[in-house]
């Protein structure tokens, strides 16, 4: 079986190690680098700054810990994109190493489909190489999205792209979008001394998550001094030659050193010739597919930010290894129920599931079990305090949903993902042993008090 994919970021790059893991004759077709978004511009070189900006906080926050610090503490700033960049190169050469090793061959170009089952391919050199497959997957990522009254030009106005290459650090920044990418991007440059201003539509930042755990994070905020304009809009954008002028739809002037667009990704599929092919898309650009992730064109499969499903890594990956499974003539679907929604800000947030706002809005009955992190030993110890673990259930105890705020949550969460995925109750995962002293047991504590028998709970 000649299995053919475009696009190396995570959906596709792993799509086609596993395939060819599973014996298929594979060809992967990049038109950058592999990795994609994933590892070249979104999750890798965004969590290697923040490891800089933790060390640095770490840093400056020891002397409680009985430590001195002799000297001046201060954030070199290309050294820090240096060292990201390396990261992400490092992850790169892992990548094609383990496409070579697996005899997976790559095809550096841009890839067009010509036929169902050929694909033209056409080489920064100009040449064109045709790749014959008998099932083709694409997964050809997303782009940030750019409304033209924000004036991008990639200098002054500027997305994650331009951000994460920055050569100095900027005096000032605003940031359109209080989702995860500017609150990720804003904090990291608070800590390296950049004057931070968030401005979201919505009546607070992380809008897709409950307000109580935005609240946690806007409380942080306010410690970091980073201002936050919520329920606020942009009405109007000028961009002089140092700096750019925002007027807000509240009346509030803010002028700043850049502006950095943080609204929302759409799916990449120019120039792929899908309408030809008679491959569908939604009236949002995305990728129409069934169940099994295959398009309208039996043989191709289409995943990750191209598709109507959560424009995250773990999600692509995952779509990429099931459409290999379809491929090769499994039936299998993904399930979405439990998908961990991270942030890895400081405090770190991680959510799974459904939102207490999502239950309302569907008139569903829940419970929920809620635990601060105040009360653990570990986090005393720790001085990690700040956050809390909220778990929500159905009537019958099953667990629905949970977010946790607070120090290591994304590293936590996977118990309460597996938990819901598997349709287990609170009771049922409350009754483990977790180990002590853990911020873990803070889930096991959250549990406990759904049925208000925390022992560590007033
Ligand atoms: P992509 O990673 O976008 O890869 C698509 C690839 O296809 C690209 O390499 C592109 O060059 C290539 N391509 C496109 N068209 C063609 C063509 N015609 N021919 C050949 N090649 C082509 N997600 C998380 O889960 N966790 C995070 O912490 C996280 N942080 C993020 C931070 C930022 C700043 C950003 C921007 C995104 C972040 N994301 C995160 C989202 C994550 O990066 C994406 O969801 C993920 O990369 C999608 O994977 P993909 O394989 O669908 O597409």
């Amino acid at each position: 079986m000649k299995i053919a994919v475009i696009g190396g970021g995570p959906g596709g790059y792993e799509a086609a190690i596993y395939a060819a893991k599973c014996g298929a004759e594979v060809t992967l077709i990049e038109k950058e680098k592999v990795g994609g978004t994933c590892l070249n511009r979104g999750c890798i070189p965004t969590k290697a700054l923040l490891a800089s900006s933790d060390k640095l906080s770490t840093v400056l926050g020891v002397k409680k810990f009985g430590i001195q610090v002799n000297g001046e503490v201060s954030a070199d700033f290309s050294c820090i994109m240096q060292r990201k960049s390396k990261v992400v190169q490092g992850l790169v050469n892992g990548v094609q190493f383990l496409l070579q090793s697996n005899k997976v061959s790559l095809i550096n170009g841009f890839g067009k489909l010509k036929d169902k089952n050929t694909i033209e391919v056409e080489k920064a050199d100009g040449n064109i190489e045709e790749v014959k497959a008998d099932k083709i997957i694409l997964a050809t990522g997303s782009i940030p999205v750019v409304p033209e009254f924000l004036k991008y030009d990639g200098k002054r106005v500027i997305t994650s792209d331009e951000a994460l290459e920055l050569e100095n650090i900027p005096a000032s920044m605003i940031i359109v979008g209080g989702g995860v990418i500017g609150c990720e991007i804003g904090q990291f440059l608070k800590k390296m001394g950049t004057e931070v201003t968030i401005v979201e539509m919505m009546p607070h930042i992380l809008p897709s998550e409950d307000p109580d755990v935005a609240k946690q994070l806007e409380k942080q905020f306010r410690k970091d001094k980073i201002k936050v304009h919520a329920g606020d809009g942009i009405l109007e954008v000028n961009v002089e030659e140092n700096s750019v002028k925002v007027l807000l739809q509240s009346g509030k002037e803010l002028e700043a050193e850049y502006l950095l667009v943080s609204v929302g990704r759409k799916p990449y599929t120019e120039g792929l010739s899908l309408e030809d092919m008679g491959v569908e898309r939604d009236n949002r650009g995305r990728v129409s597919v069934n169940e099994h992730l295959q398009t309208k064109v039996e043989n191709i499969y289409a995943i990750g930010d191209i598709i109507d499903t959560p424009f995250l890594a773990h999600v692509a990956s995952k779509e990429g290894l099931i459409a290999v499974d379809n491929a090769l003539g499994s039936n299998k679907k993904v399930s979405y129920k439990a998908v961990p929604r991270c942030v890895y800000t400081y405090p770190e947030i991680a959510a799974v599931g459904l939102t207490e706002e999502q239950l309302k809005t569907k008139n569903r009955e829940y419970a929920t079990g809620i635990f601060n992190f105040v009360g653990l030993g570990k986090a005393k110890a720790a001085e990690e305090t700040e956050g809390f673990v909220k778990v929500i259930v159905d009537k019958e105890d099953k667990l629905l949903g949970a977010a946790i705020v607070g120090s290591h949550a994304t590293d936590m969460m996977q118990v309460l993902t597996l938990a819901i995925e598997l349709g287990l109750t609170a009771e049922t995962v409350g009754d483990s042993i977790f180990p002590h002293p853990t911020m873990s047991e803070a889930i096991m504590e959250a549990l406990h008090d759904v049925h208000k028998k925390s022992i560590h709970k007033a």
